[in-house]
């Protein structure tokens, strides 16, 4: 692994006057991910034909940009072949964002969008590696989380506002997100999958159909692609983590948020941070109409799966356990020994709070409109065992279960619905999926119909 202080002087020479100058053998392809998790919301959005309008230019701009990219790509290629591997496999990612980008899966929140530029601008101005064509689009996604495939663009989910507690944090993830590209990680990925045979591109190009969940899907199979090496994508994260950490630093932020954001993406990575608890499930689904039945409740026996093994991780405080983070936390404390933990989070600002209230008043629209059902209605529930009279919650419920309804008759449920995974997740989703799981197309329905006319 590099070394990070002379990873830095390196990308220094090979980045300066913020022109991304490709160098020696051309590495390509593919994504990284980083962070993940949950939350709640307040209202469906209605049509938003600004964002409409918003999604449109920037896809303008974006396929511009993917163009000057890719010729820059070919004219410092030294190999034809691969040259061309990767210009391929560039387009194919840039179809499937440019997809996204299309049908509306990023947005123009002002006071989240410049915040993010206010960052990246800081973090440039104080580290002159950095290119100066770097680009940040927010997306809709709702887990705690930021990616880039390498081309100077960088995703960042809202989910990140929902669950970051200040401004510093967010820079970390954004500083880390950077580092991937410095790395150029993206194309090292394109380098293994070429020499692994694995045309996933052409998985990809199944899955083109105007259907919103396609274009997720095809996103879901680029970003996998980065994990075709498990130790190698564990290597690339600490990499990235190292060279952020000094841009993060060099910025000026505080030392103590950077390893509180990696708890935080951690933390909600996988794990719901709301819990539901069993006597909301009669208080909701015992209706006039149809007695609540206690099989619904059933849950597999997941014994075999030594659950105790993995217990730590499913413990909302114990997320310093939980063995990624913990790496990742060794590795830089033994390269920067003065990164400690003991520090307590600076409070967020009036100004951030304001903007994870953004994050939150969007938090279910998203899920919707990402058609994660299955979360969609867990939200819902958290929201309703709090304020079980509320209108408009209980109208969602309704819409909730119509599409899952719908799924479930389309034989489409796991599409929308997760399965029970016991070593990645709390107790609580796990009895709640297996409720949806336990429930029959009729009593689906319902339940949908109750909600709906309530
Ligand atoms: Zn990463």
């Amino acid at each position: 692994m590099l070394s990070t202080i002379n990873a830095v002087q390196f990308f220094s020479n090979k980045f300066h006057n913020g022109i991304f100058v490709v160098v020696h053998r051309l590495y390509l392809i593919i994504i990284l991910t980083c962070l993940h998790s949950i939350a709640d919301a307040q209202a469906l959005l209605p049509a938003d034909t600004a964002n409409e309008a918003y999604c449109a230019a920037v896809s303008k701009t974006y396929v511009a940009d993917n163009k000057l990219f890719n010729e820059l790509l070919k004219e410092q290629a030294e190999n034809k072949k691969i040259s061309k591997y990767y210009t391929s496999s560039y387009e194919t990612i840039f179809e499937v964002l440019n997809d996204r980008i299309k049908k509306g899966h990023i947005l123009y929140i002002p006071a989240i969008c410049n915040t993010l530029e206010k960052i990246l601008q800081e973090i440039r101005s104080k580290n002159e590696s950095v290119p100066a064509d770097i680009k940040i689009l927010l997306t809709r996604e709702t887990q705690p989380n930021a990616y880039t495939f390498g081309d100077n663009y960088i995703f960042v989910n809202l989910g990140l506002f929902y669950h970051m507690e200040n401004e510093a944090q967010v820079a970390s993830v954004i500083s880390h997100e950077i580092g991937h590209i410095l790395l150029r990680h993206a194309l090292k990925s394109m380098v293994m999958s070429y020499e692994s045979n694995k045309v996933y591109a052409a998985d990809v190009k199944l899955l083109k159909s105007t259907e919103i969940h396609a274009a997720t899907r095809a996103l879901e199979i680029l970003k996998n692609a980065a994990y075709n090496n498990g130790k190698v994508s564990r290597e690339r994260e600490l990499e990235a983590d190292s060279i952020g950490y000094l841009l993060y630093k060099n910025t000026g932020y505080p030392d103590y948020e950077y390893l509180a954001a990696l708890h935080i993406v951690e933390k909600y990575e996988n794990v719901k941070p709301d819990s539901l608890a069993m006597e909301a499930y009669k208080r909701f689904f015992d209706l006039p109409e149809q007695k609540f039945n206690d099989s619904w409740l059933k849950q597999e026996d997941f014994s075999s799966y030594n659950y105790n093994t993995y217990k730590p991780a499913l413990d909302k405080d114990s997320a310093s356990s939980h063995p990624k983070c913990a790496e990742r936390i060794q590795h830089l404390q033994t390269i920067y020994p003065q990164l400690k933990e003991n520090g307590k989070s600076i409070a967020a600002t009036s100004t951030f709070t304001e903007l994870k209230n953004l994050a939150r008043s969007r938090h279910l629209p998203n899920l919707f409109f990402n058609e994660d059902y299955g979360e969609y209605i867990y939200t819902l529930l958290v929201r309703l065992q709090a304020d079980p009279d509320n209108k408009q919650y209980r109208d969602l419920l309704g819409k909730g279960f119509y599409k899952i309804y719908e799924a479930r008759k389309a034989y489409l449920l796991n599409r929308y619905v997760e399965r029970v995974k016991p070593h990645e997740q709390t107790k609580s989703y796990m009895q709640f999926l297996s409720f949806i799981w336990n429930l029959k197309i009729e009593e689906m329905e319902k339940i949908a119909e109750h909600y709906s006319k309530t």
